[in-house]
């Protein structure tokens, strides 16, 4: 007889829910992790006596969440504070244009003008796609099309959203535009205010595993299943269960740091092959005073002196001291990966000094992110490379001859790249073993009750 009815790989916000369902419903269930912390992708600092969040941080869209009702039923504490897919919920945003001038409200208007008017012709342009197109290939034919127009955009605009575009999909998918389906972008996902959580988002899987049976630094090398069920090997010993939960990172299952015996059958791998891990990378940058206005909670640098540092945001409300949150993603994420801190902290500032001058201070404390390099992440979140499909992500979930099942953001083809798509995607896992729904309130309920 196996030890565990259940042995649930990986401690992120997905194995960390499907653990604690199956444990709650009376299963035997241990969670192997190979870090030593609990948060996977999940991963706050409070080092300095503040939540810095070096992973996720937001909540992208609260109505219709089941992640912020699990929020709200913890009463985790959260701050509303909505980026939005391009417009700002009205907030004031500082533009800059080509020549790094500060752009007038009725310019930074028209700028989003311009901008809707380009992500229309590219919807028009992505519903014509031939299986194979890139994003880059409707983007391109939408910004032709403007430029041929008989109201023509003027040419350096064009470049600008073109710019716009490619940076876009580098922070959404941590990839090349080139590299991304042309079905790749979901523009209406975020319904609702956005909110970020100051006592840091890794609360919320440290409080669903309070409790359990989780064994940090066990490195997962190798699962071989049978019709007796499944052995896990690690690097401290081997554990055998009925089934098994396997929710590593897509870039970790890519890299075939695991492997499975028998293979996996294609239905499986297949998908696995298709789908892409991007690079999202967080550099944090806090100053003794704020040099930019006061209410202004992003800045950005359009055309060329945004190329490479063109969005920051300012996230001084968390630690309550004048702090900017920018962004390394795509191409330019990977090869920041390979500098010092202090190389990419001083090219930043110097972004910033071409935007509001020499005065800028040198910061005073930096937190700087590499998920690509991180052996148990191997990226930040899964996107639709080409050829892939949203169809990819779920049937990456298997589960492989009723024993082998996989969770993660990966595996959730309506809400993937997120922690709201791993909650989901935990909670459907541990509804298969069950063979039965689970209820999300007595969940939350029961979290409550063990911390009391
Ligand atoms: C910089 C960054 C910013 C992000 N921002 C947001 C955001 O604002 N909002 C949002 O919704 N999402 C965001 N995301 C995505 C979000 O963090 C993830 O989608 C989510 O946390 C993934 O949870 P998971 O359970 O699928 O995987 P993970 O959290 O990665 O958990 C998997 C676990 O498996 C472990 N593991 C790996 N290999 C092994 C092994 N061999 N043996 C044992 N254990 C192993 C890992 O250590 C990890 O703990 C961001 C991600 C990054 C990197």
């Amino acid at each position: 007889m196996p030890e565990f009815d259940t042995i649930v790989i990986g401690a992120g916000m997905s194995g960390a829910t499907a653990a604690r369902l199956l444990s709650d419903a009376g299963q035997r269930v241990t969670v192997l992790e190979a870090r030593d912390r609990i948060g996977g992708r999940m991963h706050t600092d409070r080092d300095a006596g503040f939540s810095v969040d070096l992973g996720a941080s937001w909540i992208h869209g609260i109505e219709d969440s089941r992640l912020w009702e699990l929020v709200q039923a913890l009463g985790a504490p959260s701050i509303e504070f909505t980026v939005g897919s391009f417009q700002a919920g009205g907030r004031p945003i500082a533009d800059f244009d080509g020549a790094a001038r500060r752009m007038s409200a009725t310019e930074s208007a028209q700028w989003v003008a311009d901008v809707d008017a380009a992500d229309h012709a590219v919807k028009e342009q992505i519903s014509r796609a031939r299986p194979g197109d890139t994003y880059l290939d409707v983007t391109e034919r939408a910004l032709d099309a403007l430029e041929r127009h008989r109201d023509a955009m003027d040419p350096e605009r064009v470049d600008e959203i073109r710019e716009f575009f490619r940076h876009r999909v580098e922070e959404q998918c941590g990839a090349w535009i080139g590299d991304l389906d042309a079905h790749g972008l979901d523009e209406d996902a975020i319904d609702g205010d956005e909110v970020v959580f100051p006592r840091g988002y890794d609360e919320l899987p440290r409080r669903v595993t309070a409790g359990l049976d989780v064994r940090l630094e066990h490195v997962v090398r190798r699962i071989v299943r049978s019709t007796e069920g499944l052995r896990v090997e690690t690097d401290r010993g081997v554990f055998t269960a009925a089934q098994a939960v396997v929710t590593v990172p897509l870039g970790v299952l890519k890299a075939g740091t695991i492997a499975f015996e028998p293979a996996l059958p294609a239905e499986v791998a297949d998908p696995l092959a298709r789908l892409g891990m991007g690079v999202f990378n967080k550099i944090f940058l806090q100053f003794s005073e704020r040099f930019w206005d006061e209410g202004v909670y992003a800045i950005r640098a359009l055309g060329e002196p945004g190329e490479h540092w063109h969005s920051w945001y300012d996230v001084s409300a968390i630690s309550g001291r004048p702090t900017l949150l920018t962004f390394a993603a795509g191409p330019f994420g990977q090869r920041m990966q390979t500098l010092t801190d202090d190389a990419i902290s001083a090219d930043a500032v110097a972004a910033l000094r071409r935007l509001y001058g020499e005065s800028v201070p040198q910061p005073v404390a930096q937190w700087i992110t590499r998920w690509g390099q991180d052996p148990f992440s191997l990226g930040s979140y899964s996107h639709l490379a080409t050829g892939s499909s949203h169809g990819d992500h779920d049937a990456l979930a298997g589960p492989v001859d009723g024993v082998l099942h996989f969770a993660g953001e990966a595996t959730w083809g309506a809400e993937p790249a997120t922690v709201g798509g791993a909650y989901a995607s935990g909670v459907r896992a541990a509804e298969r073993i069950l063979g039965r729904r689970v209820d999300l309130e007595a969940f939350a309920a029961g979290i409550l009750l063990s911390e009391a």
